[in-house]
């Protein structure tokens, strides 16, 4: 017997609650209770977003959904700012390569996040720019970025601010009305407890000002589309309408929780988290460590591939490795979603015994027992 416990930053793992949510037989999408579906996910998402704009649902993952949102913002006659220091903010410099979009670059070593002053900074070098893209919780290296103060420097120069917030929103703090965000993404797979298959993204007005002046280069993920239908609470094309269920679903339990209260929990198992790495004589890789992923420098002696292949063989536990040159650098663990203290002190154990059999050296029980001090407030 061996229970599977998804520790990866996505897909996170899934309540059987909400798996049974979505256990229904399958109607068609266009009835009036698919509408009511989407119409009640559209308000939940507002506040999930804590925007009064419309949060539209696609079908198919984050990187739809910000593509969406990258060919409607990033115009050809206009540059874009894209700030990146892993390997999710690379895919968002290849789309706007891919779509021969004028970008300008602004790079960072892996593990570091991006300051409002430093956009700032860059803004006044390049007058040109008319939007701004960066990833809040850049969960390839477990760093966060300073979204309110990056919004605030775009707004001070009159660039879009476009945010990756795929493992930030409905984990950390995310405010896009108060901070002055033009386009927030995220997918079903994160924080939203959810399996892949929606990619969601909210627009502010200074946004679809830009959308309507040009025809984005897509057909499928032009929002404009989406747009339309979402006055009668439909859909361009067929969606995933057993998941808009499921969200339906989850964006309850993430409003009965309250948003506020799923921030601080997040950020308890993260401390916690940094807390045990630490006591095992072990190093969080990220300079600007974020809350709702940890990334674990592997230790010397120590093979991360079997680490990761004991963890989920001997205990069930999932972890993520990392990707890009520190594909083997790193172990992630993440915070987000249907996972909490009792879960996460398990995986610390675990982590403990797969290190021991690796005849790695450290005072049993110190990790766990860091873990615990700090959820208990000690
Ligand atoms: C998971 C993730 C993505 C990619 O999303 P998909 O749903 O796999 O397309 C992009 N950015 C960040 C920060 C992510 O965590």
């Amino acid at each position: 017997m061996q229970k599977l416990r998804l520790f990866t930053p996505g897909p996170t793992m899934v309540s059987p609650e909400s798996m049974l949510a979505m256990a229904q037989p399958l109607d068609h999408h266009r009835t009036a209770g698919f509408r009511d579906d989407l119409k009640e996910c559209v308000e939940l998402l507002k506040y999930v977003y804590q925007t009064s704009t419309t949060p539209y649902v696609i079908t198919g993952s984050g990187t739809a959904a910000m593509e969406a949102a990258m060919l409607g913002c990033c115009k050809p006659d206009a540059k874009t700012l894209v700030c990146h220091a892993g390997k999710f903010a690379e895919r968002w410099r290849d789309i706007l390569a891919r779509f021969n979009l004028p970008y300008v670059e602004f790079q960072k070593d892996y593990g570091h996040g991006f300051k409002g002053e430093e956009i700032l900074a860059k803004l006044k070098e390049h007058g040109d720019i008319k939007a701004v893209i960066f990833v809040h919780s850049e969960t390839s290296t477990a760093a966060v970025s300073d979204a309110q103060g990056i919004a605030a420097a775009c707004r001070e120069k009159g660039a879009l601010c476009l945010v990756d917030g795929i493992t930030s929103i409905g984990a950390i703090p995310f405010k896009m009305d108060e901070w002055g965000i033009d386009a927030a993404v995220t997918g079903s797979q994160k924080a939203m407890m959810l399996p892949p298959g929606l990619g969601l993204v909210a627009l502010s007005d200074r946004a679809w000002e830009v959308i309507d002046s040009h025809q984005a280069p897509t057909y499928y993920n032009d929002i404009k589309a989406y747009r339309k239908s979402m006055d009668k609470f439909d859909t361009p094309y067929t969606p995933n309408n057993q998941m808009v269920t499921g969200l339906k679903f989850t964006l309850k339990q993430i409003k009965a929780e309250g948003i506020e209260n799923i921030w601080s929990r997040t950020a308890k198992l993260a401390k916690a988290t940094r807390a045990a790495v630490s006591a095992l004589g072990m190093k969080v890789f990220a300079t600007d460590p974020v809350d709702s992923v940890t990334a674990i420098e592997i230790p010397k002696g120590v093979d991360g591939g079997k680490w990761r292949k004991d963890l989920r063989a001997k205990y069930g536990i999932h972890c993520a490795g990392g990707q890009g040159h520190i594909k083997d650098t790193i172990i992630r663990l993440n915070h987000m979603g249907y996972v909490d203290e009792v879960d996460t002190v398990g995986a610390i154990a675990a982590l403990e015994w797969t290190l021991a059999a690796q005849g790695y050296k450290f005072e049993s029980g110190a990790g766990t027992g860091a873990f615990s001090r700090v959820i208990q407030g000690a």
